[in-house]
């Protein structure tokens, strides 16, 4: 039987543990990425939750942020999850001016956007089609608000916030980035929903 593709998760700081155990569990070879020779052995990347000032320090030295900034922009499929999403995002409110960005999708994000009382909580997310429109946990731990997403950006789900949904989860092609952290809880269906965007390796795949 072949099996399913590896896939490489960003291994300089975060909850990488945890990605790698869903990812296996669900039958994917993982291999931790810390250099641009371990990037070009993938065809897939995880960037996982953490604090994306010190993924920033880190990407530039190491050497991967021009590496995985182009293989991002050539259709890699990238699963980002709150520092992950960060990094991703086009554009970041109340970041640090040395933090870097990876443009990988089409969203203004607020760093730490939540609010002082709000740090960290667990709720329940709506899910769009995409997701059979089920709900999925939702952890938040510190994490960047989604303010706005690009016209093609598809919002895969929401919570309700001060009378209004919120996007936690958003799709740009190869791309998939989610404000909360599937990682932490059983549900394994966001991960399941990277895999098939990683099975079908390409920006185009519907779902
Ligand atoms: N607040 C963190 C940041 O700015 C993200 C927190 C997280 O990944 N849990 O990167």
């Amino acid at each position: 039987m072949v099996g399913l593709r590896p896939v490489g998760i960003l291994a300089l700081q975060g909850d990488v543990r945890e990605h790698r155990a869903v990812l296996e569990a669900i039958g994917h070879e993982v291999v931790s990425v810390k250099t641009p020779l371990d990037l070009e052995k993938v065809s897939a990347v995880v960037l996982p939750g953490g604090e994306s000032t010190a993924i920033s320090l880190l990407l530039k030295s190491s050497g991967l942020l021009g590496p995985l900034r182009n293989r991002i922009a050539e259709g890699m499929p990238t699963f980002g999850t709150c520092a992950g999403l960060v990094l991703l995002a086009r554009s970041i409110l109340d970041g640090r001016a040395d933090q870097v960005q990876l443009d990988g999708i089409d969203a203004v994000v607020r760093r730490n956007g939540f609010g002082r009382q709000r740090f960290s909580f667990e709720t329940s997310a709506q899910g769009a089609s995409t997701l059979a429109g089920e709900t999925l946990p939702a952890v938040f731990i510190r994490a960047p608000l989604i303010e706005s997403v690009g016209d093609d950006v598809e919002v895969l789900a929401t919570i309700e916030r001060d009378g209004g949904n919120t996007p936690v989860l958003i799709r740009q092609g190869s791309v998939l980035a989610g404000s909360f952290h599937p990682e932490l809880t059983a549900d394994r269906r966001c991960h399941e929903l990277f895999s098939a965007m990683v099975e079908q390796g390409t920006a185009q795949s519907t779902l």
